[in-house]
């Protein structure tokens, strides 16, 4: 190979041309000379060198627009937009909805127009759509949804009668850290204003196991129980492996249980 293009766009430079005129004459073949055919470009160092920072100051704007909005999807349906367009304005109208925005196929946006509905949604939690759940994140930067980060799921836990001097967000974290990632706390804890519970947001995994209490060692080195109530957790169908509904409630497993007692009936009336 003959000179890089760094070379050559140098050279031109040194021809006594401005480089604004340069960079709006240059076409590939005066830059690199004719195209090689066989030869690959090596695109790896061009690529290091005009590497693109994104700084925080960048997305400030951004991340401050959707931090009154919250992410949303079904586990295991993919309504349409008009469709869940009607039910979040059914279900969340009364709060003020900003807009409803679809992030991917199954994920959508909701944006309130107060921090404040945004957080009274965030703790309401999992909500119902046709008898699916609905899973409601509050949104981060990190807007991105990825297949994984469907299955983390944040769900509400409750923990009663847990000393108040557990209350502090150290302890908390520490505490709940043993069922998940823990995320916020609910309003009425965090100022007090409640204390037969504890209430926490923790992120935990579609499938995992959800203790029904813990244990932990206390400042004086005594191991203390704690029991966990789920306000509502992620139960799979063994039947259809749908989230959302025991065996008992399936519509598939009450139809194949329906069928196998008609037979059986019919079988019974022909010996008798
Ligand atoms: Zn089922």
């Amino acid at each position: 190979m003959g000179r890089s293009a760094e070379e050559e766009e140098e050279m031109n430079n040194n021809t006594g041309s401005t480089k604004t005129t340069i960079s709006i004459s240059k076409s590939w073949s005066n830059v690199v000379g004719k195209i090689p055919v066989d030869d690959e470009i090596d695109l790896t160092m061009e690529k290091s060198e005009t590497n693109v920072k994104i700084t925080m100051a960048d997305i400030k704007d951004e991340v401050e627009y959707w931090s009154t909005a919250v992410v949303c999807y079904v586990l295991g349906s993919n309504p349409p937009q008009v469709v869940i367009d009607g039910y979040f304005r059914r279900i969340w109208g009364g709060l003020g909805i900003d807009k409803v925005a679809q992030l991917n196929r199954r994920v959508f946006m909701v944006r309130f127009h107060s921090i404040e509905s945004r957080n009274k949604v965030v703790e309401e939690g999992v909500q119902m759509f046709d008898r699916k759940p609905m899973i409601v994140k509050p949104s981060k930067s990190d807007m991105e949804i990825t297949k994984e980060q469907m299955e983390n799921i944040p769900i509400w836990v409750r923990m009663v009668g847990l000393d108040v001097k557990y209350w502090g967000r150290t302890s908390l974290t520490k505490i709940v850290g043993l069922i998940g990632k823990p995320l916020r706390t609910d309003a009425a804890t965090t100022k007090r204003e409640r204390l037969t519970y504890a209430r926490v947001l923790v992120e935990v995994k579609l499938n995992q196991e959800y203790p029904t209490s813990i244990r932990f060692e206390n400042e004086a080195g005594k191991i203390v129980e704690q029991k966990i109530h789920y306000e509502w957790k992620p139960v799979m169908c063994e039947k259809c492996r749908n989230y959302g509904h025991e065996l008992n409630e399936c519509p598939k497993f009450i139809k194949e249980e329906h069928e196998k007692n008609e037979k059986k009936q019919e079988l019974e009336i022909q010996e008798k």
